[in-house]
């Protein structure tokens, strides 16, 4: 249930709602950035709550909100939300490419890779130091020290960090160290780790879960916007479907259903949507004329030395080709492509 003020209400109507919310055992939550002060009821709300909020001095309208989550639905929050990671803008009007390897390897093999990179348009690295291995026996990431490397080579290069994290244990150590948390497809329904991430203030890069549907998708998002963490991006990063053909089928439907049914952005991953690297370049573009927000690609020194994701990693040359034919698609959707300007702090 939203619920709408009139213009100019006084702060005591603000808290006269708030109070009959909280009352009734519900939380508020009021948005930033939004012209009327709107406020959400977060809960399950009940019969008779909506006539007595409609009823309080400075209401002008109770919305229910249909869908299940609310905090992440376009009905509760009109406007397109705008998250900024050390200055680099994602949800705007300049695509914003991500990229770096699967995992961190090593100084050597990072910083080469954060300069290509960059120097080919990207403007957030990746890398992963804890990695989500289907098999125990496979290289699971440098932990902390892949942090240490991942905060050393982006601030040598200035350029922000996003890693994952997969224990609730871990997120304040990642978070001292990253610019963005990620949640991994396999745990966009840890509903811990979900709570724990939406308890710090950081960026966060929700992935898919390979099968989840786009609703359930969403409530792990309202998970994080309940602990009052706003700053989600969602990630498409292809489904489990019949197709075997490639490692995941990119589902292309999610992003103009994503902007037209929530105010997040929402960016593709056509390295684990495809798990090949000549399919990662067409299927990254099909996704900006779909109008995602930005991408998300694995990029290494020698793919087929990679610890992690080899196949589907590109080759600086392969990244660069790819940054070369983004342009036109990006002005197709009246958009151009984020560059590097960002000022990190020592
Ligand atoms: C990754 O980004 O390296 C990763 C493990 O992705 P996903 O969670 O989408 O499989
Ligand atoms: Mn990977």
């Amino acid at each position: 249930m939203i619920v709408i003020m009139r213009i100019g209400c006084t702060q005591d109507a603000i808290t006269r709602v708030r109070n009959r919310i909280e009352d009734a055992g519900l939380r508020v939550y009021i948005p930033h950035g939004v012209e009327r002060t709107v406020i959400g009821v977060v809960g399950e709300s009940f019969p008779g709550l909506r006539d007595a909020l409609e009823s309080l001095p400075g209401v002008d309208q109770v919305i229910p909100v249909s869908k299940p989550y609310k905090l992440a639905s376009r009905e509760f929050h009109p406007e397109d939300t705008i998250v900024e990671v050390n200055g680099v803008v994602i949800g705007g009007d300049e695509i914003v490419v991500m990229a770096g390897p699967c995992a961190v390897e090593s100084e050597e093999q990072l910083l080469v890779t954060a300069r290509a990179v960059k120097e080919a348009g990207a403007s957030i690295l990746r890398g992963g130091a804890y990695k989500p291995r289907t098999s125990p026996y496979a290289f699971r990431g440098l932990g902390a020290n892949g942090l240490r490397l991942l905060a050393e080579v982006g601030h040598k290069t200035q350029m922000p960090v996003v890693t994952e994290v997969m224990s609730p244990d871990d997120v304040d150590l990642v978070a001292q160290y990253a610019d963005m948390l990620q949640i991994g497809s396999r745990n966009m329904q840890n509903y811990v780790l979900l709570d724990e991430v939406g308890r710090t203030r950081k960026p966060v890069l929700l992935k898919r879960g390979m099968s989840a549907n786009m609703s359930e998708w969403l409530l792990a998002a309202e998970y994080l916007l309940a602990q009052g963490n706003e700053k989600v991006v969602l990630c498409e990063r292809g489904i489990r479907t019949f197709e075997d053909y490639a490692r995941n089928t990119l589902d292309i439907n999610a992003i103009p259903i994503i902007e037209k049914v929530s105010h997040l952005p929402i960016i593709a991953d056509p390295s684990h949507a495809t798990g090949k690297w000549y399919l990662v370049t067409p299927v990254a573009l099909a996704a900006v004329a779909a109008g995602a927000d930005g991408l998300l690609i694995e990029v290494h020194p020698d793919p087929d030395l990679a610890l992690a994701d080899g196949p589907q990693s590109l080759t600086f040359e392969n990244f660069r080709l790819l940054m070369s034919q983004l342009l036109p698609l990006a002005e197709a959707r009246n958009r151009s492509i984020a560059t590097q300007r960002v000022r990190i702090k020592p």
